[in-house]
């Protein structure tokens, strides 16, 4: 006899928002395995040293435009209504620095080409596309009119392809268009850098909202746990704990790492991130700052921007550091690397995992994918339909 209906691994949002539903909608007895010593997946938020409220694995902003999504996690708390603004930090050529918002918009087309020039740009931009139209840098490369090729170019430059090398270790052209195609050139004075329905962050942070969803008499979680010690996926069954499983399997970690890596390692890109805690109520004004230019960080975020703490004389902030996961101790896999070759590799665990009836994949890490936060609650959200329609 089984003491658990399903077991899910990895308590980020897949796993989190799937044991909630199955618990609750389905009362089913959940046991959910975590190898960290905390919930929350790469969304955890603490305090610092300092009492500063970060995320340390990097900056997640909340936004959607599912209400579905919004409702469901507006279940487990509260908004801080925050709308994000990035700027670009670039090298201007008197030896100064220059600003302008990102995505690339027409306020930081008249920054970077003066009001007259820069309004006269954005015009002709408008008419080409329309007004509040969203164009991609590979797009716009395209576009065969010389003036508007030369823009392109700049913005390809100042924006665009330092940053990528930063980021990706490849040029814009060379990643899958999908990526830069998240932050298009915006033809609008919208600055912001989601044009979301909804958009905030939660008002206690993301590990009070994991905590509530995870609090329910039918979830057990075990924090520290190796699941892949105890739960073992061999020749077509599953085992747990040395004893068969037939129960529902929710598996949100590294495709590879479930079927030891025997067609070798899917390629990701990781993050180091060096935190500052610094003597000052507000280092940068803004949320985030990217270096799209120089420097070897790509971006520093100001956590009291995005969380609204109110904290006299201290601020944190960090910077992110972009390289080629190894897999070495402690190093985290954040991006997948996604193209053909990659792809196809990734196809060979699936099709492993595929002729497992009772296990499913989910989430970044499990389906070697590009997901918002919003993304994967959705995609959880409807797996369990799926489950709890059977
Ligand atoms: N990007 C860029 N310059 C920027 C911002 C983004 O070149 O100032 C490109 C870069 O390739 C990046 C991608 O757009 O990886 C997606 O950016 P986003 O901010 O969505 O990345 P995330 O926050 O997910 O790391």
């Amino acid at each position: 006899m089984n003491k658990y209906d399903a077991i899910i691994v990895g308590a980020g949002f897949a796993g989190a928002v799937c044991a909630r539903e199955l618990a609750e909608r389905g009362g089913k007895r959940v046991l959910v395995l975590e190898r960290r010593s905390h919930i929350g997946g790469n969304a955890y938020d603490c305090a610092d040293g300092a009492g500063v409220l970060i995320h340390q694995y990097g900056p997640h902003i909340f936004h959607t435009n599912s209400a579905r999504v919004f409702d469901y996690l507006s279940r487990f708390t509260a908004w801080r209504d925050y709308q994000h603004r990035v700027i670009a930090n670039i090298p201007a050529p008197d030896g100064e620095r220059m600003t302008y918002p990102v995505p690339f918009n027409l306020t930081s087309l008249e920054a970077a080409y003066g009001p007259e020039e820069g309004a006269r740009l954005g015009e002709k931009l408008m008419a080409a596309y329309g007004a509040e139209k969203k164009v991609t840098i590979l797009e716009l490369r395209q576009n065969p009119d010389r003036e508007i090729a030369a823009l392109a170019d700049y913005v390809y430059e100042h924006v665009f392809v330092h940053y990528t090398m930063k980021q990706w270790g490849q040029k814009p052209e060379e990643i899958d268009p999908n990526t830069t195609a998240r932050v298009p050139v915006f033809l609008s004075r919208d600055d912001r850098y989601f044009q979301d329905t909804y958009q905030g962050m939660p008002l206690e942070g993301y590990t009070a909202l994991f905590e509530r969803m995870l609090d329910h008499p039918g979830i057990e979680v075990r924090l520290g746990a190796d699941a892949l010690a105890s739960l073992k996926v061999e020749e077509g069954r599953i085992t747990f704990e040395g004893e068969d499983f037939g129960g529902t399997v929710i598996y949100t970690g590294q495709a590879d790492e479930l079927f030891s890596f025997r067609f070798g390692p899917l390629p990701y890109r990781t993050l180091d991130f060096r935190f500052e805690t610094l003597s000052q109520d507000d280092f940068q004004g803004y949320g985030t700052v990217n270096y799209t230019v120089d420097e070897d960080f790509t971006r520093i975020t100001e956590f009291k921007h995005l969380t609204g703490q109110t904290l006299e004389g201290v601020t944190t902030i960090v910077k992110e550091y972009s390289r080629a996961y190894t897999g070495a101790p402690g190093e985290t896999p954040y991006y997948a690397i996604i193209n053909d070759e990659n792809n196809a590799l990734y196809d060979r665990y699936r099709a492993l995992s595929d002729a497992i009836p009772n296990l499913h994949l989910l989430g970044r890490l499990a389906e070697y994918k590009y997901y918002n936060m919003d993304a994967i609650v959705d995609r959880a959200l409807s797996l369990s339909d799926e489950l709890l329609a059977h």
